[in-house]
């Protein structure tokens, strides 16, 4: 029952008539030392208070900063408030804790002092940035304000002082615009279209020509927008600016866009965002001024060169949203040597230090260069592979540093589809080469375009189409479309705008720069030298060379023959300490996965040999065969097939070990579907009913009659539960005379390679065993046909005999199926499927989607395995296994065997080897290194 509020009596002290909250005397106490050790806890870092490993606290860019001006750069002074600073602000909901106030103006003196500045003074005014930096880097998912200290009174001083009104002013209206946009959140256009009427009027391109008094102008019309729109006026105190700016930063946080970042790039949701705020330098102060971003190397290709994007006479934000557009940083080099040649070194030293490449902001104020930041910059798989390579190689890491620094899954890149050179040369011929664009992120993509990343999303999720957005830019807004799309494509932008950077990071196909390219939203088109395209006309981008084609282009998987992969590849191998298998029914598959680097073959489905058109008909007679004579006729009619088909994969395999499985699914699906015989027969049977007495009926009669007894044995087979039902071992007890014949197809292929002198290691493997006693039958039959085979053919070869384990009884019994088995193979689809009870036909096209959407299971259990169900059962299938046999050989062919979180989990439980698909093969080998690495530190 709830309990009543007591009454208090009326007195007549007001306060006291309130009941009083129940607090007591301990968690008061507790309260209060909260507080006060909140308000003792430091929350601002000056740069020289800080280091570059304490990124959790001060975020990747305040440490950073911090760093560099510990080892000498020079960097703008400012401080850091905490990203703890920030979880509290949000704790509290949106309430500075307690000191952190008064600790930033103690901060903000000390700048004062420095720069010999104030802040707010009208004739000497220091001016700040006040910047987000999350612990890992979200690159423009968050809000930054410029300018902060600029109001009526401060900005005609700093006219006076730099004699350059039109400077002063266009850093007046840029503050007030982010201001607007930032902290009040109105939305840009109304902004953008002030900007873009003084353009029409003066007949300009770019902001940087208007004349001081529009500027002026400019800052008015903004500061009555805000009152407008948002009821309130743009504050003139300094230190109101620079409080709300802090707050909106902490806030930006939780903004959707940087949520949606962080689920993308898997980036936990608790770790806030540090506030860096640091003294403006003005990289638009004349032809002596300018900003840049470069990386140290090539971080499209890899290749060792400082690589980059400059704008004279411009700010920071200029470049990197890629609305102007951008010289190469070469073009430094002409314009000032000597700072070129100080950047460049600058580069080299933050590349020692930090031990890999960076990615570097600077800015240079009247001849003065000021490094604004650094990071490990963000780079494509191919610059991942080189880079790490060369590093090792100059010795600056370890080739175990080399080979951790790439991921399994950047390996894809190297095996992933490229246009075909004909299928480039063919389009080029016909004029389909529309225009070349800046080359950022490589990979060939087709598909249709899609003008806003609402419209990618939609096309891509609910169509299921390849979608190719295109922009004029992209902003951190469009990252949902960019994430859907296949490839992205703009007109305006350079190799450091926003579109490239998360297009490299997220491995989509990019073009950007395309400056032939007009793009119009409204009118929803293309134009390019005169061709129109729609929105929804196919387009296809080459990301590698930065072109631009009509139509759809085919693409091909290119050879795996980079030096810097195959290196790296070579040291991985070096370290890992499982085998690397592949599953692979034919010898192409086979060629193909030994190119790749597999060992040997953990999977061979012998039932897809059975698929081939002209065998499909013997296989069927089997099945349908009325008497044992008549089945064996049809065997004999396959075995001939079957061993060269082993020969085949023997002589492409060279004495690696190659796992046979014997025939795995139920018979139906050889034959055609119950409900298409139905209906043919259905069909037949009207066709002669309106023939009656013709002589046309005679040849329908007998088909009629073939068709009636391919649907009675149909339904003579049919179950209710097929992949519960007569398959795996079932089915070889049930049909021995198929086991005996696969055995001596491929004791008859083992037998005449060995006398060709090729080596072989067959390893004949037992599906969907439940029982040790199913295991021993096929064990018994199996091992008398090979004796047959070895001594009709007077040779002996090696060979061993195991099973699958992907039944959940087969792993809780592992100990007893070992005493027959010399090795496991873990089949983790059938594991999966029967683990969970989930058919793994329909889950992925039903449910699953839902429940995985809805984060019901955390991720695909048919992708990655579900360590904490089915990794259970291996695990413990392991042990029970080595306890009978120690030095059982175990493995794992299900499709989870190419999967890098799988295999790290592998290792982990010991397996000797993981067997994938042929493309899969170099993922593999790099993740198993990983593993091994990782387990070790
Ligand atoms: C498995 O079940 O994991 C397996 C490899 O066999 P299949 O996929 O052929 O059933
Ligand atoms: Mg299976």
């Amino acid at each position: 029952m709830p309990r009543r509020a007591r009454k208090t009596p009326l007195t007549k002290n007001r306060r006291r008539t309130r009941p009083e909250p129940r607090v007591s005397k301990a968690s008061r106490a507790a309260k209060a030392s909260r507080a006060a050790k909140a308000s003792r806890e430091k929350w601002v870092y000056l740069f020289d208070e800080g280091r570059g490993d304490m990124k959790e606290l001060l975020g990747g860019k305040g440490a950073n900063l911090a760093e560099m001006t510990r080892i000498g750069l020079p960097v703008p002074p400012g401080f850091i408030v905490t990203t703890r600073a920030c979880n509290a602000f949000l704790a509290a909901g949106n309430q500075f804790p307690q000191g952190l106030w008064e600790q930033a103006l103690a901060a903000l003196r000390k700048l004062e002092k420095r720069a010999g500045r104030s802040f707010g003074d009208p004739d000497n005014a220091l001016l700040v940035s006040c910047r987000s930096g999350a612990r890992f880097s979200m690159p423009g998912m968050m809000d930054t304000l410029l300018n902060l200290g600029l109001n009526n009174a401060v900005v005609e001083g700093l006219a006076a002082e730099t004699g350059d009104a039109r400077f002063a002013y266009d850093a007046y209206r840029r503050l007030v615009q982010m201001f607007g946009t930032v902290v009040l959140d109105l939305p840009d256009e109304p902004f953008e279209h002030v900007l873009e009427e003084y353009r029409r009027q003066r007949g300009l391109e770019n902001d940087a020509a208007l004349p001081a008094e529009d500027l002026k102008a400019i800052t008015q019309s903004f500061q009555r927008l805000i009152r407008e729109k948002s009821g309130r006026d743009f504050p003139q105190e300094p230190i109101e600016q620079l409080r709300l700016a802090t707050e909106a930063v902490f806030r930006s946080w939780n903004g959707k866009r940087a949520v949606d970042y962080r689920n993308a790039a898997g980036i936990a949701h608790d770790l806030g965002t540090a506030v860096n705020i640091v003294t403006m330098v003005f990289g638009n102060r004349g032809e002596d001024s300018g900003t840049g971003v470069v990386t140290t190397r090539n971080v499209s290709t890899g290749e060792r060169e400082m690589e980059g994007d400059y704008l004279s006479n411009a700010q920071g934000e200029d470049v990197v949203s890629g609305t102007r557009p951008t010289l190469r940083i070469s073009a430094l080099k002409e314009l000032h040597p000597k700072l070129y040649a100080q950047l460049e070194r600058y580069c080299e030293k933050l590349e020692r230090h930090f031990r890999d490449v960076q990615d570097v902001e600077f800015t240079i104020e009247q001849g003065k260069l000021w490094m604004l930041q650094t990071r490990d910059a963000k780079r494509t798989a191919q610059a991942a592979v080189r880079i790490a390579v060369e590093l090792a190689w100059e010795k600056r890491i370890s080739r175990q540093e080399a080979v951790l620094r790439v991921k399994p899954e950047q390996i894809d890149f190297f095996l992933h589809p490229q246009f075909a050179p004909a299928e480039k040369k063919a389009a080029r011929e016909r004029g389909d080469l529309l225009a070349t664009g800046l080359n950022v992120s490589p990979g060939a993509a087709s598909g249709v375009v899609a003008l806003d990343a609402d419209t990618a999303e939609r096309w891509s999720k609910e169509e299921k189409k390849a979608v190719i957005m295109v922009r004029p830019e992209t902003k951190p807004d469009d990252v949902h479309g960019m994430l859907a799309a296949q490839g992205i494509l703009t007109s305006r932008g350079g190799r450091t705008s926003h579109a490239a950077l998360v297009a490299r990071q997220f491995g989509k196909p990019a073009v950007v720069g395309v400056s032939a390219m007009e793009v119009d939203c409204e009118k929803r088109q293309l134009t390019i030298a005169g061709r129109v395209l729609r929105e929804g006309d196919t387009v296809s981008i080459d990301g590698t060379t930065g072109e631009l084609f009509a139509g759809k282009l085919e693409t091909v998987i290119p050879d795996l023959k980079d030096p810097h992969i195959l290196e790296l590849l070579r040291w991985a191998d070096g370290f890992r300490e499982m085998g690397v298998y592949a599953n692979a029914d034919y010898p192409r598959d086979a060629e193909r996965a030994r190119e790749l680097g597999a060992e040997g073959i953990g999977l061979c489905r012998t039932e897809h040999m059975f698929f081939e058109t002209d065998r499909l008909p013997h296989v069927q007679r089997m099945i349908l065969a009325r008497s044992d004579a008549e089945r064996d006729e049809a065997l004999a009619t396959l075995l001939p097939f079957q061993r060269e088909d082993f020969l085949g994969l023997f002589r492409t395999m060279k004495g690696q070990p190659v796992t046979i499985r014997l025939i795995d699914p139920p018979l139906h699906e050889f034959l055609p579907s119950h409900d298409e015989l139905l209906h043919d027969v259905t069909a037949l049977e009207t066709r002669l009913e309106l023939l009656k007495g013709k002589p046309e009926a005679k040849g329908l009669e007998e088909r009629l009659a073939q068709k009636r007894r391919l649907l009675e044995a149909v339904e003579s087979m049919r179950e209710t539960n097929p992949m519960l039902g007569l398959r795996g071992v079932r089915l070889g007890i049930h049909l021995p005379a198929l086991v005996r014949m696969q055995v001596r197809a491929i004791f008859e292929a083992a037998c005449q390679c060995t006398r060709e002198g090729v080596r072989v290691f067959p390893k004949v493997m037992i599906p969907l065993i439940a029982h040790s006693n199913e295991l021993r039958v096929e064990k018994e039959l199996l091992e008398s046909e090979a004796r047959a085979v070895m001594k009709e053919q007077r040779v002996k070869v090696a060979y061993q005999f195991g099973t699958m384990i992907e039944i959940p009884r087969a792993a809780l019994t592992a100990d007893q199926i070992a005493q027959d088995a010399e090795f496991f193979s873990f089949g983790t689809n059938d594991l999966t499927q029967t683990t969970y009870g989930i058919s793994r036909d329909d889950a992925e096209t039903g449910f699953l989607g839902e429940y995985l959407q809805k984060r019901i299971l955390p991720e695909n259990p048919f992708a990655t395995i579900d360590q904490r169900g089915v990794g259970v059962l291996m695990e413990m299938a392991v042990k029970l296994g080595r306890g009978t046999r120690p030095k059982l050989n175990i493995g794992i062919c299900g499709e989870h065997g190419g999967d890098p979180k799988t295999i790290a989990f592998c290792h982990r439980i010991g397996l000797d080897y993981v067997s994938c698909s042929p493309y899969r093969v170099p993922i593999a080998r790099l993740a198993a290194a990983h593993a091994a690495l990782r387990l070790e530190t």
